[in-house]
């Protein structure tokens, strides 16, 4: 008998991850993370907190305070999930490292999604080894209703070759690209640093065990 949670033999997976810095994981990230992924209908989006030269870190938020808090943003979300591979290793990883070590975790048939706004999709010709990137993964891209949508010269080869219309019927595990239309919140991780630096709330912001976790840890705050 299958348990819950674990797919049947032979089911085929469908995986999303959305990486950023999460510095901290605020409710643009998360709601973004459940629309996507309920409208996708995959098993499992996976936050992916990135790591950063150790230099870049605000200096009294560590790494494992921004993977504690998307634990804490995620817990008893379904369809949610961290993956914390990144931050295992002491250096910023490429994203096709990445994608080959979930991958290898994967069934052949399963499906993994690669989620990334159109501002990371145009910067894609800069990534290490980028045309490899679709061997592994599908790459969803987020894109604004109003938003124009011009693609750099660079990729409008790959746009034509790949892109399909319908983001929720792409074909097979790996090899397509396609949009998905929503509206963000307008909330970034730097309002949320700077409210905190002067000493105001971020409360309806990030999650109450969020909050929680800043307060507790009296993280982002000015030095006294
Ligand atoms: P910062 O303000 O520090 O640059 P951020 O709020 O943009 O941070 P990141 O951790 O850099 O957050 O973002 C991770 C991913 O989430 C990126 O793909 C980014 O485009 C997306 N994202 C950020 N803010 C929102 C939002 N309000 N709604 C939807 N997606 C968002």
């Amino acid at each position: 008998m299958t348990q819950a949670n674990t797919p049947a033999r032979g089911a085929v997976r469908r995986v999303g991850i959305l990486g950023g810095t999460f510095d901290p994981v605020h409710i643009g990230h998360l709601r973004s993370a459940l629309e996507v992924a309920e409208f996708m209908a995959l098993d499992e989006l996976r936050l992916l907190p990135n790591a950063r030269p150790p230099h870049r870190d605000t200096p009294q938020v560590a790494a494992q305070d921004r993977l504690a808090m998307v634990e804490c943003a995620v817990e008893e979300v379904s369809r949610l999930s961290v993956d914390a591979r990144e931050l295992a290793r002491d250096k910023p990883s490429y994203t096709i490292d990445t994608l080959e070590s979930i991958r290898a975790e994967l069934g052949p048939d399963d499906q993994l999604f690669l989620v990334l706004g159109w501002d990371a999709f145009c910067g894609l010709p800069g990534w290490h080894r980028w045309e490899e990137l679709l061997q592994h993964c599908h790459i969803l891209v987020l894109q604004r209703p109003d938003a124009d949508v011009e693609p750099p010269d660079a990729l409008r080869n790959l746009l034509a070759a790949r892109s399909e219309s319908d983001p929720t019927t792409l074909p097979g595990p790996a090899g397509h690209i396609s949009f998905v239309w929503q509206t963000p919140l307008a909330v970034s991780a730097t309002q949320i640093r700077q409210l905190l630096a002067s000493g105001k709330s971020v409360r309806f912001l990030v999650p109450d065990a969020v909050l929680a976790y800043i307060d507790a840890h009296a993280l982002y705050r000015a030095p006294n």
